[in-house]
């Protein structure tokens, strides 16, 4: 592998001119923004490298950019996203977000960490290998989706309608996970799954005079009573039945846990907070992160809210929820649960309006592929990378993973803490970009050999 490394070396300042060009092409999935432009852009990168590539459409969707290419006992699934988070504030940015610009040692726009950098380093991982090892060591198909960044609505469908092509693999590599503060890679075996909601009260047909409150029922203290309900004052999750379905994470997961760096002190410091909830501390509190589901009032919203007084009785009353789940709580349960919870109580005039929901997802550490992902981080990075067991955040890892049967890891990817993936500056360190090519040389080199 030493050509390939010196390959990978010799060629930064193309590389690094290549994935300038993806991100110098808006691809705004909120706002609708190049999304088939870049898919375009994307499709020609796979042919360049020689894979059999083409465009998968579903109505209404940006279409999937898939390939295929190599031949090997190992099959090799590689997801990423072509689509990006909006730039706004424009006005917080150095630099232009489309425009990538590189300053010292560092490449700034919008999507150079999340996702395209993943995305294109990985690409390059396998021209370098062809140009130097030769043929692939096994079977590799992409699975390039445009709508990450909105929840990925359409991918249960793209999946159901072509799922097959990529049954029967041994692994998938999902997009990479930052290095951390200290600058140790790491990477991450699944993600919580979530289901957001709405709760929707309505009393009388209109706003009306506070006068009346001895006779007309107040829509907001019905929601402020049902939403008592779901939790108590230790914070603890109390919807019938739904802590039943929540597991202690097994032996193997808990020696991970323990290996987690976690600087509780700066994060409490960071956030502003004295004590995390319930006064959790080390271990205990990696582990309530990671492993507990939770159940978020993320907005509230009701009735006279402006300067000074206004003697009203609202009409409506509405609560944002969202349900973090581990795995075993999937989306539907969550919305079964709460119902015939609320409905036992009385509060059958609580409305539940779903938002999107996502399966929670989470492969085994000694699946080939996240063996694999482990020691190509040794080798490349010289360090035991960080592994997480499951993620405290969500994504559409399920649809691909689980829901087919193939074996997850995220890898070690471009970013790193300070990446301000979504927010403005975006930025990734060039070394690390180097070094995340180089990564997926090597990984996909001892995940072809896995047994
Ligand atoms: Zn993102």
């Amino acid at each position: 592998m030493d050509r390939f490394h010196a390959y990978v070396d010799a060629n930064e300042d193309r590389f690094l001119a290549q994935l300038k060009n993806l991100c110098s092409q808006p691809s705004v999935a909120a706002q609708k923004l190049g999304l088939t432009e870049t898919a375009d852009m994307v499709l020609e990168m796979l042919q360049a490298i020689g894979a059999d590539a083409r465009l998968i459409q579903v109505a209404g969707a940006p279409p999937v950019v898939y390939g295929e290419m190599g031949s090997g006992d190992r099959t090799l699934v590689v997801y990423d996203h072509y689509d990006v988070q909006p730039p706004e504030p424009l006005d917080q940015w150095e630099s232009e977000p489309f425009s990538p610009e590189i300053r010292q040692g560092f490449l700034y726009g919008r999507g150079v960490s999340d996702n395209k950098g993943d995305l294109v380093s990985r690409l390059q991982a396998i021209e370098a290998y062809q140009a130097t090892v030769g043929e692939l060591p096994l079977k590799v198909k992409f699975f390039f989706e445009g709508e990450e960044e909105i929840g990925s609505p359409h991918l249960a469908q793209f999946v159901a309608e072509n799922g097959e092509l990529l049954l029967g693999a041994d692994g998938l590599l999902w997009e990479g996970a930052a290095k951390d503060m200290c600058g140790r890679p790491a990477l991450y075996l699944g993600l919580k799954g979530i289901q957001y909601l709405e709760l929707r009260v309505k009393g009388a047909s209109r706003d009306i005079h506070s006068s009346w409150a001895p006779l007309i029922p107040n829509p907001v203290w019905r929601l402020v009573w049902a939403l008592n309900t779901l939790k108590d004052e230790r914070d603890r999750i109390t919807v019938d039945g739904l802590m039943d379905h929540v597991a202690e994470p097994p032996m193997e997961e808990m020696e991970l846990l323990k290996k987690i760096p976690f600087e509780e002190e700066q994060i409490r410091k960071d956030f502003g907070i004295p004590q995390f909830l319930g006064g959790a501390e080390g271990i205990d509190a990696v582990k309530r992160l990671l492993y507990a589901p939770t159940c978020t009032i993320c907005g509230i919203w009701a009735g006279y809210t402006g300067e000074g007084s206004k003697t009203v009785l609202p009409s409506e009353a509405m609560v944002k929820l969202d349900f973090r789940l581990v795995p075993d709580l999937e989306p539907e349960l969550v919305l079964d649960l709460l119902r015939k919870h609320l409905d036992r109580r009385g509060f059958e005039d609580v409305d539940i309006v779903p938002m999107s929901g996502e399966h929670p997802a989470q492969s085994s550490p000694d699946a080939p592929v996240a063996r694999a992902a482990v020691e190509a981080a040794k080798l490349v990075y010289g360090r035991d990378p960080v592994v997480y067991p499951l993620m405290a955040g969500s994504g559409p890892m399920y649809e691909l993973s689980q829901a087919l049967g193939i074996p997850a890891v995220s890898g070690v990817g471009v970013g790193h803490a300070k990446s301000r993936i979504h927010a403005p500056n975006e930025n990734i360190r060039l070394s690390d970009y180097i070094q995340a090519i180089k990564y997926m040389g090597e990984f996909m080199r001892l995940f072809a050999a896995s047994d």
